[in-house]
């Protein structure tokens, strides 16, 4: 079968492997139909994290796959079922998965296409209790986005900043996979979205999703066109994945009591903080990285109520080169996915 694999640093090819084995008890066989692209994808191929891991190996995070044969013990699925799965392998005893809490699992094996091998083969086998079935009418393409991007988005929003309704959300890099779904869905709930995007174009597409206002971070300091859009006040979330260039303008852009809630740091990881505007202005900082099992299924049934994933590209496996290039150039706007 074909298998996307990272040799070394930078050394990502497409080769003749054998398939896997029948799957084993509890497993799922999967045959994948396509993977979806995330920056944390450029850092692994690129080799400039996940120290621990073996080459070669299989990447690939965030796939959509279909279920063709079934391991011992396993119930609730049938050969021809649409499934995504998880991209860790949480243990599923320890507290924190017994809490529904999968992505502090004390015992993780290793997310897959990282530490282990990834999806971006024909064929792999999953562990049916970190599947989850994807519903009639949610397409196949909306779903291998829901992994790691739209389940990510899912848990920053609703888990961790716990967003409601007539609340102002600052949502950076609204032409990233996990920017462009962040301002449909706050939109949909019926906040107020300011977005900042990179370049004219972007400033149009961003409108065109649903933005309130669209900042060009390229021509204007964000932060103060977010006072003078809140009267001063600031808004009450800040959804944060940029890092360094936009850490200290992000929090000048909270209001009093604001939450502001991370998973990335794309243009770098440092960032410095004013304890003082911390505590006074009495700020919630949030940590997010990944999602817990749940947020699977909660983004599922968004997608299946209408509020899709953006998807820019979709490529065959032999030009995921040139999709990876774009991604890290961010020459994108929403998902880009590789089919099988
Ligand atoms: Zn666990």
């Amino acid at each position: 079968m074909r298998a996307l694999l990272l040799r070394g640093d930078r050394d990502l090819a497409l080769e003749d492997i054998p398939p896997p084995p029948p799957p084993g008890p509890g497993e799922l066989g999967l045959r994948v139909r396509a993977v979806a692209l995330n920056h944390i994808d450029v850092w692994g191929y690129r080799g400039m994290a996940f120290a621990k891991r073996r080459f070669p190996l299989a990447v690939g995070a965030e796939a959509v796959a279909e279920v063709t044969a079934i391991g011992p013990g396993v119930t609730g699925f049938a050969p021809g079922d649409r499934v995504v799965p998880y991209a860790a392998l949480v243990c599923g005893t320890c507290r924190a998965c017994r809490a529904g809490r999968e992505n502090l699992c004390e015992n993780p094996a290793g997310v897959r296409g990282f530490h282990i091998d990834g999806f971006a083969t024909e064929f792999t086998n999953h562990p049916a209790r970190l599947a989850v079935k994807i519903p009639a009418g949610v397409a196949t393409e909306d779903a291998a986005c829901v992994a790691v991007a739209y389940a990510t988005v899912e848990h920053m929003l609703f888990d961790n900043a716990r967003l409601e309704p007539d609340e102002w959300i600052l949502v950076h890099a609204g032409g990233s996979g996990i920017g462009s779904v962040a301002i449909r869905i706050a939109k949909a709930l019926g906040c107020t979205v300011i977005a900042t995007v990179g370049g004219a174009e972007k400033v149009a597409k961003a409108k065109a999703l649903g933005a309130d206002h669209v900042i060009d971070y390229q021509t204007e300091r964000f932060e103060g066109v977010v006072r003078k859009l809140t009267a001063k006040r600031g808004v009450d979330v800040v959804f944060e994945h940029v890092g360094a260039d936009t850490w200290s303008g992000s929090l000048l852009s909270l209001k009093r009591g604001g939450r502001l809630v991370t998973c990335g740091a794309t243009s770098g990881p440092s960032g410095s903080i004013n304890l003082m505007q911390l505590f006074q202005q009495q700020y919630r900082i949030i940590g997010s990285f990944g999602s817990p099992l749940s947020a699977t299924s909660r983004a599922l049934a968004r997608i299946a109520s209408g509020i899709r994933p953006v998807i820019d590209s979709t490529y065959p496996l032999a030009d995921v080169g040139t999709a990876l290039d774009r991604l890290e150039r961010r020459d994108v706007f929403g998902k880009i996915l590789v089919t099988l």
